[in-house]
């Protein structure tokens, strides 16, 4: 028989409905290869033990065709959505035992939509890094090779998606999240336009970034999972209360005509030959397709790393202020009074990086530098949300690299700047509030690499549908 875990979204959606195999046997066979893998992989911090009694609830409503459209699909979480009555950690001791009372927007839709949930991925502390090194839980392994990072912070989601130990997976992305780790892992992963999934129940990092998307194996097994988490939530007041499209008959579609822009200057500056040699052979693949493609400018987008490590820094120490010690979350021990029981709650629970960007972000904030730095990277950041409305007067979507290198050794990157160069490609999008993707685009030395595809607000059907024509024509994403 054929190993169900290694079959997509789409083939065990079709089989559960064709009654070829049972939630049950493939709920159990996920968690037979869980239990087999993740003790190297470390992409699970909880396994939810009740998934097999639900897989068994699934079939019956399946073979009494009353079943959800992802009926009986066995899914993980990244550990930053809030599930009622189950912890919820964010990679962090400050979340170690939280259990939260209510849940995310995101876990609910899915659960309404019939999933399975097998458990809760790993990820960096508070979503703050780009190789799941900050981790409270220790990091995650590349399954691709265990002596790499999986990228950040989505690492667990994207190595489990890569392992076959979850038929899909969510994640967030506040500057990268969904897509480096999907592209070290040679899976897909896409982040939707700002305000498209609702951020309830999505434990905050910086508010004006996050955004909620999720990991497949392929542009069409993500696009059935993407729309099915996306749509108008009254909880979160910058949710986007607009009718979500079937992206799944987008991305399939036959009738889409596209014009890829490609950022000239970006692309000319690339320092990996290797890294541009796949850029350019991808998009030598558009081509042959027949689609069109045209040179662009997009100014400005060198300070978007600035940019985003002033605000997102600033957002955040505004956002972690809440743990405070009293409230939730971690509480040290015996504390002298007040200010000791908040000091060494917060030096105790949170870790360095979370620690580092806390204080970044004070200063930023702080009277005196809010101008200098908090005020001017917005206007900066104003700049460059308009140098891509300007370039989307030309084209119908954009591609680069989605990352400037393959993944690294663990504990290889000891410099801050040169891990939070990671970004370097995915942060504009997430400064503008763009939906972009990343679709595995081959290898170096045995390592995948992603091209990037970003599409203008509410497009995502479009970069969808040029990821799934990109994965007609090529195997990439078949070689994890
Ligand atoms: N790597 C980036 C950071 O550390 C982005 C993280 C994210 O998207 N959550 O901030």
């Amino acid at each position: 028989m054929t190993d169900l875990t290694s079959l997509t979204l789409l083939e065990q959606r079709d089989g559960l409905k064709n009654k070829k195999f049972s939630s049950e046997e493939l709920t159990s066979e996920y968690l037979k290869r869980i239990d087999k893998k993740n003790k190297d992989i470390n992409c699970f911090i909880s396994i939810d033990d009740s998934a097999i009694e639900k897989a068994k609830k699934c079939d019956e409503k399946i073979s009494n065709n009353s079943g959800s459209v992802l009926e009986g699909i066995p899914i993980a979480h990244k550990d930053i959505f809030c599930i009622k009555d189950q912890r919820t950690t964010c990679g962090s001791k400050m979340l170690d035992k939280f259990i939260s009372p209510y849940s995310s927007t995101v876990y609910e839709k899915l659960s309404n939509a019939g999933v399975i949930t097998l458990g809760k991925t790993n990820m960096d502390e508070f979503a703050m890094g780009s190789s799941n090194e900050t981790s409270f839980y220790g990091s995650v392994k590349n399954p691709i090779d265990l002596e790499r990072v999986p990228g950040g912070s989505s690492g667990g989601s994207a190595a489990a998606v890569s392992a076959n130990l979850c038929s899909f997976s969510t994640g967030t992305d506040t500057g990268g999240s969904i897509r480096q780790p999907a592209a070290f892992c040679g899976v897909t992963g896409i982040k939707p336009t700002y305000g498209r999934v609702s951020r309830w129940g999505m434990i905050a990092f910086a508010s004006s970034l996050d955004q909620g998307g999720v990991f497949a194996k392929t542009a069409l097994d993500a696009s059935l999972a993407l729309e099915n988490i996306s749509g108008f939530d009254p909880k979160d007041s910058t949710s986007i209360n607009k009718k979500v499209p079937s992206l799944l008959s987008e991305a399939s579609s036959n009738d889409m005509d596209h014009i890829v822009g490609i950022p000239k200057s970006i692309i000319n500056n690339i320092k990996d030959v290797k890294v541009k040699n796949n850029f350019e052979e991808s998009i030598k693949i558009l081509k042959k397709l027949g689609i069109k493609t045209k040179e662009i400018e997009l100014p400005n987008l060198e300070y978007a790393l600035p940019v985003y490590y002033v605000i997102a820094p600033a957002e955040c120490s505004a956002n972690l202020s809440r743990y405070d010690g009293v409230r939730f979350g971690y509480r040290c021990e015996e504390p002298k009074n007040l200010d000791d029981l908040y000091s060494r709650s917060r030096a105790e629970g949170f870790g360095d990086e979370v620690k580092k960007r806390i204080l970044i972000g004070t200063f930023c904030l702080s009277a005196g530098y809010y101008d200098a730095y908090y005020i001017k990277a917005q206007k900066i950041r104003n700049l460059i949300k308009e140098s891509f409305l300007n370039a989307f007067k030309e084209v119908s979507s954009i591609a680069m690299p989605t990352c400037a290198n393959v993944s690294f050794k663990l504990n290889s990157i000891q410099s801050p700047v040169e891990m939070y160069e990671q970004d370097i490609y995915t942060i504009p999008a997430n400064l503008a509030g763009l939906p972009a993707m990343s679709v595995p685009s081959g290898k170096i030395n045995n390592l995948p690499l992603g091209i990037q595809f970003i599409g203008n607000y509410l497009k995502e059907g479009v970069i969808l549908n040029l990821a799934n024509k990109f994965q007609e024509q090529t195997d990439f994403h078949k070689q994890v």
